[in-house]
């Protein structure tokens, strides 16, 4: 039975010594093998983990590596496990916790800072200044579950307090995987200046990001939403998720549209979901003079960008990297308002063994899937449901 020194446990969640995990072997190579379940350190709890939602970063991972850095490196062959937009159980406290009690349901924050550095010290702990310093003798306390520390493709993982977010039984486990990424469209508003109520939004590219992205914009009060894409029924999304209007790029040049749609001016703020190769020059004309835009996604190779453009226009622009300033507490609290429903972009779950077929229902968008969440326990596995 696991019972680590100084770590509090309960009768009432009993936990195993050891715990199915997948492990990253080769590029594309994903195992489901056996570990230890982990031990948290002070100021830590292990969170049985319940349901965790694939995420495009995490396909890239698997099949490239980076963002992930394990060891300085590479995540291959390194027994490490990716998964980072998971949700849980607190199933043990780790010496000095009393923020959490054991059996509390909770989502999590990908990113616990290093707590030390001018970043963390601004709130800004994605961008933590001791990123993936973790490892062998340096210990800097920095951590990026299913980055450059363990994740959630496996039943237990450590996480910080400071990464962990209550959420209520009213909210489904799906729905609670949905909050990171909630948390990443907030953090994008809250650096566009969080005050836009009454200001004009568009978000380009509607992906989860981009999705929540509308909903978080439109429940902050802006005005209008206006959402481009290439995809009907993602475009449908965005209205059931508070769009005013959408603008399929296919059919017309978005550019244009969303002028048209605003006055003639532009709007005061572009969410770049889409990673388009030209997307910064569209943002950029999207734009009212002096506005602003954020760039969510990561476009695959180099772009070229008309600064001279951005120059005379006084545009911002600006990247945001993950989940910075507790936005996901501010997601959190919309989605437990009902404020949005998240669970119109999940799409798929699937059961913990059977996450190489999730993954590829994620990565071809099989049957139109957007969000799809593997389950630990509680879903039958595919070949079981064959088996019926
Ligand atoms: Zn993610
Ligand atoms: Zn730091």
């Amino acid at each position: 039975m696991y019972k680590p020194d100084h770590v509090k446990t309960s009768p009432d969640f009993p936990i195993p010594e050891t715990m199915r995990a997948w492990v990253l072997g080769d590029p594309d190579q994903l195992t489901l093998s056996t570990k230890s379940v982990p031990v948290p350190k002070k100021a830590e709890v292990l969170v049985r983990i319940d349901a965790v939602a694939i995420c495009a970063t995490d396909l890239e991972i698997i099949h490239h590596g980076p963002p992930a850095m394990i060891h300085g490196g590479l995540p291959y062959n390194k027994n490490f496990t990716p998964g980072h937009e998971y949700m849980g159980t607190v199933a043990a406290l780790g010496p000095g916790v009393d923020e959490y009690k054991i059996g509390e349901r909770v989502t999590v924050e990908i990113h616990a800072g290093c707590g030390q550095c001018k970043r963390c010290r601004e709130g800004m702990y994605t961008s933590c200044h001791n990123y993936g310093l973790n490892y062998g003798d340096v210990d800097k306390g920095h951590r990026a579950n299913g980055f450059t520390t363990d994740g959630g493709f496996a039943e237990y993982a450590i996480n910080h307090v400071n990464t962990l977010v209550r959420v209520s039984d009213a909210m489904s486990d799906e729905e609670a995987t949905l909050v990171v990424t909630a948390g990443t469209a907030m953090y994008g508003l809250t650096e566009l200046g969080g005050l836009v109520a009454g200001e004009s939004v568009v978000v380009t590219g509607p992906g989860p990001i981009g999705l929540l992205g509308v909903a978080v914009a439109k429940a902050l009060g802006a005005n209008p939403v206006i959402l481009t894409g290439t995809r009907d029924n993602r475009l449908q999304i965005g209205l059931e998720l508070g769009a005013d209007y959408v603008i399929n790029a296919k059919k017309e040049d978005p550019v244009e549209a969303v002028r048209r749609l605003n006055g003639g001016k532009g709007v005061d703020y572009v969410i770049e979901c889409s990673g388009a190769p030209d997307a910064v020059n569209e943002a950029a004309r999207m734009v009212n003079r002096g506005g602003k835009i954020c760039l969510a996604a990561f476009p695959g190779k180099p772009a070229e960008v008309d600064i001279a453009y951005l120059v005379r226009n006084n545009i911002y622009v600006f990247g945001i990297r993950g989940e910075g300033k507790s936005a996901t507490h501010r997601a959190e609290a919309f989605m437990a308002q009902k404020r949005f429903d998240a669970t119109k972009v999940h799409t798929h779950t699937f059961a913990l063994e059977d996450l190489p077929t999730a993954l590829r229902y994620a990565r071809e968008r099989i049957e139109d899937a957007i969000k799809v969440v593997v389950k630990t326990h509680g879903h039958a596995a595919i070949n079981s449901v064959a088996a019926e």
